[in-house]
Order: C-alpha cells, then structure tokens, then sequence
C-alpha cells in the first residue's frame, strides 16, 4: 500500500518519507521534528570567574563562548526530544545570532533521521545568563581557607577511589576540608588548615606517586603575625 501524507498529499519516497501520514518536509514546516518546551534557558555564570552551572555542578568556562558552548551541548540537548517518528537525535552544531553576552540568542542546528533520511534543523533558542558567584569565589572571597592541594593529571576515578581510601582510614580529613573543587585538568581541595593539607598531599602521593611542590602566598596580618596560604601541587612525577 502506498503511504500518502495527510497534509500534501505526496508519496512516500527516499527523499521524503512518509510516516504516520505525515511527509518530512511537512513535519519540517509544521516544526515538529524536534520537541522542544522551552527556548528560553536561565543559567547561572559566576560574574568574578565566569563559572556556569551545569545542573547542580559549577563548571570553569573561559568566557560567554565557553559557557554559551557548555549549555548548548550538556544542557539544551536534555531540553529537547525527538519529534514522531525521529530517531537519533543529536546537536550537530550551533552558530551565534547575536554576540554573546548575558543574553545571547543561538541558533542550534539539530540532526537525526526521519523514516531513513537524515535531516540537519534549525531552531534559535535565547540563553540568560543570570551573573551571581559561584562558591568558589565566595570562599575565595571570604578568605575562609588556609591551604589548597591542587591536583592536576591524574585520572579522575582512580583519584576518587583513592581519595576515598584515605578519608575513610582519619575522617579528620573531611572536617578539615573547606570545599573540593572540580578544574578543567584537575581538583582543588581547600582546607582550614596547613597541616591537613600536608598530611593529605603526603597520603596522596603515597599511593599515587606524585611529586609534592609547595608555594606560599602572603594573605595578610593577622593579630600580629603574617599569615600565609599554602599551595600544594601534586602532579606524576615524570
Ligand atoms: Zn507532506
Ligand atoms: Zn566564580
């Protein structure tokens, strides 16, 4: 039996398939290729470090194309569904329409397959960067920490597993630790104190075989005595 589409009446071919009585070009008009709820998106970027919030994760971004970047592929494409009878769905690519800044309108090209033949789609959506700081920056600002490990280069499962190792044998470690922050290459573990940051850096490099480097920054005078933070890095000995 041959499949016509309700809407113009062509027959089914290659090209154009029709499926559900619907042709692709008219799915294409009609716009419903692609579900899409909301074409407006509010995300948070830190205004000090430009940040963005990615669900419930802070990730560093460069500036508004990083972040702009960052929301069209990890949080548009859990925005969007495939429209009836489409299948593999994906981002392909996006241009900007207007030039980034706290709002920017993108237009996101949208590609999959509909009865056999792949199709590219377009749709603008507008992004709203809401600026607030992130609590990486708030900490920072408040001064609230004594010491950062900074680890960079090592695989970030296997620093988990032994991360957890180490806490779960002196859970001194985790009272002591101010906030663990999650870089482009790394982790940053902010602590109270220089002395648990030491011991967690000794343990790290323990089990990991990283080279330990200390750094100080002077922070300022406090009741008379100058403080200082420290900077551990750690990373695999060469
Ligand atoms: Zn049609
Ligand atoms: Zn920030």
């Amino acid at each position: 039996m041959v499949r016509y589409c309700i809407y113009c009446g062509v027959e089914d071919s290659i090209d154009n398939p029709v499926i559900n009585g619907v042709c692709l070009n008219c799915r294409m008009k009609r716009g419903e290729l692609v579900v899409v709820n909301e074409r407006n998106l509010y995300i948070e970027l830190c205004r000090s470090c430009f940040s963005v919030r990615i669900g419930y994760k802070w990730r560093e971004s460069t500036g508004f194309d990083d972040a702009i970047e960052q929301v069209v592929y990890s949080v548009l494409k859990n925005k969007v569904k495939p429209g009836e009878g489409v299948s593999n769905l994906t981002i392909n690519d996006y241009e900007l329409i207007t030039t980034p800044s706290w709002r920017t309108i993108v237009r996101v090209y949208f590609r999959g397959v509909y009865g056999g033949k792949e199709f590219e789609y377009p749709i603008d959506f507008t992004i709203y960067f809401k600026p607030v700081k992130c609590p990486r920056c708030k900490m920072i600002d408040s001064g609230e920490f004594e010491a950062v490990v900074q680890i960079r280069g090592i695989d970030s499962k296997l620093l988990d597993k032994i991360f957890e190792k180490i806490v779960s044998r002196d859970r001194r470690f985790v009272e002591n630790i101010v906030d663990i922050i999650e870089t482009r290459n790394g982790v940053d573990l902010y602590f109270y104190d220089h002395g648990t940051a030491r011991k967690m850096a000794k343990q790290l490099s323990k089990y990991l075989k990283l080279r330990i480097k200390e750094n100080y920054e002077v922070t300022g005078m406090r009741s008379g005595v100058s403080r200082a933070r420290l900077y551990i890095s750690l990373k695999p000995q060469e």
